[in-house]
């Protein structure tokens, strides 16, 4: 396992993320356990912020709070006066709980419920992303109930093949999120939504996949998007903002190959400024709202191990006192992970096995065929880069509880999320 941000290993051979210790962790907090190395969450949006800061135009640095939404995430993204995109009432509510501030909030979402809506104008949100015909007329219904008025963006679907995994590509024509561009559903949004008095359109929106590690998909989105922004610019003046989405790929493992973020983040704007020259315009206002690139390789899931099975000429299997529970992208989408026996750290890695989980389903594993020193019942399986749609995607089945997060960061550690308990597993029970 490569390791990453502030990890680094002791003279015992343990592990450390953020100078604590993860033999430590897992016996004052239990397992599966996941931390989160916070010095690395501040040094990519630090990473994001220098790139944008170079266009010298205004922006947004939002963060998409679905990749890892709790308290603590929301208190964080604020302390680093981020923006917060939330995909529902239930991130809306997280976010205001943990007292970050309205007006840097818009919402996304492709089926907002009325009373999402409703939540989100009454909140003081900055902005909404209409994603749909039907939304418009959600939205104006409210906004004439309430005599009030909101600022949108519209969200475009260029039709754009980010090479990814197809689970997770949004941008293509076939999508279920945005207004498709090539049909005229986008310039036709956007003239409705012109002809209301309540609504404001103060921007485009594209989100074109994610995991994505070519800028060509989105130099050729932001050629679109600019055509359509200039053909919408003409009759309105309140269009200022183009954002980009988010989607930035990162390292999960050796193979994955990527060049530094801030290059990145740099060679996408620098693409969406020659698009709008060449439609004769200057960049606009950016936002961009990456979530995985944030959070992802900032997390490290802890277990330990329990059974062994070795299947005779064909595979040894460790498992591990969580799963699909607390990390199902494997079992969604094939998502490929690097590990380490985190309390042996200095072993020799001489054999192969495959990590399950413990829950009732032969999909739930974590790691297939890893390279691992020869693991023992007992030992902690740490597993890197799950800060981003692990614990947001976490579930209950086989009643598992879900897992305890910590924030680890110089040499201290904070409990941010704790543990669910028995009792918690059959709260909503009546
Ligand atoms: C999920 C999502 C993001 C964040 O994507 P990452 O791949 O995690 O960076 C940004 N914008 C929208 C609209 C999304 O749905």
């Amino acid at each position: 396992m490569e390791l990453h941000g502030t990890s680094s290993v002791n003279e015992r051979g343990v592990l450390e993320i953020g100078g604590c210790t993860v033999d430590d962790l897992a016996a004052t907090y239990g397992t599966p356990l996941i931390l989160y190395d916070v010095e690395q969450i501040r040094e990519r949006i630090r990473a994001y912020r220098k790139s944008l800061l170079s266009f010298q135009v205004p922006y947004v640095l939002a963060y998409a709070s679905k990749a890892f939404s709790c308290k603590a995430m929301c208190r964080l993204a604020n302390e680093e006066a981020m923006w917060l995109d939330v995909v529902s009432g239930g991130e809306l509510h997280t976010a205001l709980a943990a007292d970050f501030p309205p007006e840097r909030i818009y919402m996304h979402g492709n089926n907002k419920s009325s009373d999402e809506l409703e939540y989100a104008i009454m909140s003081g949100i900055h902005h909404i992303v209409i994603d749909n015909f039907d939304e418009i007329d959600r939205l104006v219904e409210i906004l004439r109930k309430r005599n009030t008025s909101m600022r949108v963006v519209l969200r475009i679907t260029p039709g754009v093949d980010a090479h990814t995994h197809e689970f997770i590509t949004t941008g293509t024509q076939d999508s279920k999120f945005g207004f498709d561009l090539f049909s005229g559903q986008a310039d036709e949004a956007a003239s409705l939504v012109l002809k209301q008095e309540h609504l404001i359109l103060i921007g485009l929106h594209m989100h074109i996949g994610s995991q994505i590690f070519e800028a060509d998909g989105f130099h050729i989105a932001s050629e679109r998007m600019a055509q359509l922004y200039s053909r919408i610019k003409v009759n309105c003046d309140t269009l200022e903002w183009f954002n980009m989405g988010g989607g930035l790929g990162i390292r999960y493992t050796k193979e994955d190959r990527l060049p530094p973020l801030e290059q990145a983040v740099k060679g996408l704007i620098e693409g969406a400024k020659r698009a709008f020259e060449r439609v004769g315009l200057a960049l606009p206002k950016l936002m961009i709202e990456p979530g995985r690139s944030i959070v992802a390789e900032a997390g490290t899931t802890i277990y330990r191990v329990g059974s062994r099975k070795s299947v005779p000429n064909v595979r040894d299997y460790i498992a591990i006192d969580g799963g699909m529970t607390d990390n199902p992208r494997l079992a969604l989408y094939g998502a490929v992970y690097e590990a380490c026996i985190a309390n042996r750290m200095f072993d020799e890695s001489k054999q192969t096995v495959s990590v399950a989980g413990k829950c009732c389903e032969s999909g739930d594993m974590i790691l297939w065929d890893a390279l691992l020193p020869e693991p023992h019942p007992g030992d902690l399986l740490a597993v890197s880069c799950t800060g981003a749609y692990n614990y947001s995607m976490a579930s209950n089945y086989n009643r598992l509880p879900r897992p305890a997060v910590v924030f680890v960061e110089r040499g201290e550690a904070r409990l941010v999320i704790r543990r669910e308990t028995y009792s918690d597993v059959c709260s909503l029970d009546l």
